[in-house]
């Protein structure tokens, strides 16, 4: 009995939700996107089903792209909502703020569409956001204010020899990517790195600044590239 329940299934569904989301992806990647309609996907030659059949697999267009880890169109205003309750879910499962790399898992986990960077960019840092979230709870500020994006003027100078020094006692003298550790290897040269580049307007600042190997740091520029 078991079996014809599956093969119906299989006539039913005969690409996997896996296939679609690869296939989404493949769009993205290939059209450099992080959103798409309905009509592109449609229009696209290589698509693998109609956008009709993904609705009916995924319940909407929305928690498709979602899936795939890509961004469902709906407005800044919602997406800001979003990540605050995002936040606030994380902290709360957690019992504290979560630090970045916390954050990042929990938005990988529950494929959100929005990554720390997003919340950089929105709020100069997750840990800004936290105070916002304290400050309203005690009645500072209003709490419409968590869902407009902060203005900060980013502080694009070189990185001072105190601010290098605090990043790399932070990180413990020690790559955060591989871990290369100049006290064991003489070789090992480590930089402070800006996480998201000043020319993306990230800031000179402890929470955008990382300690990574001369390797690590050049491997990731490429990636940029
Ligand atoms: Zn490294």
């Amino acid at each position: 009995m078991a079996d014809y329940t599956f093969k119906l299934d299989e006539l039913r569904n005969r690409h996997s939700k896996s296939e679609i989301v690869g296939s989404l992806k493949r769009y993205a990647e290939e059209h450099k996107v992080y959103t798409l309609s309905c009509r592109e996907y449609d229009g696209w030659k290589h698509r693998l089903v109609s956008t009709w059949t993904i609705i009916r697999i995924f319940g909407s267009w929305g928690k498709a792209l979602q899936a795939a880890g890509l961004r469902s169109q709906r407005t800044k205003k919602l997406q800001l909502r979003d990540m605050v309750d995002a936040f606030k879910a994380c902290w709360k499962k957690l019992d504290a703020p979560p630090s970045r790399k916390q954050l990042e898992a929990y938005l990988e986990e529950h494929k959100y569409p929005f990554r720390w960077a997003s919340y950089y960019s929105a709020y100069g840092g997750h840990l800004r956001l936290a105070q916002m979230i304290v400050d309203v709870q005690q009645g500072r500020i209003a709490e419409s204010t968590l869902y407009r994006r902060v203005k900060h003027a980013p502080d694009r100078g070189p990185i001072s020899p105190k601010l290098r020094a605090a990043v790399l006692k932070r990180d413990q003298c020690r790559c955060v990517k591989c871990g290369a550790d100049p006290k064991r290897d003489k070789s090992v040269r480590l930089e402070v790195d800006h996480i998201i580049p000043a020319s993306k307007k990230g800031q000179a600042a402890m929470e955008n600044l990382q300690t990574l190997c001369f390797e690590c740091n050049r491997g990731k520029s490429n990636d940029d590239d």
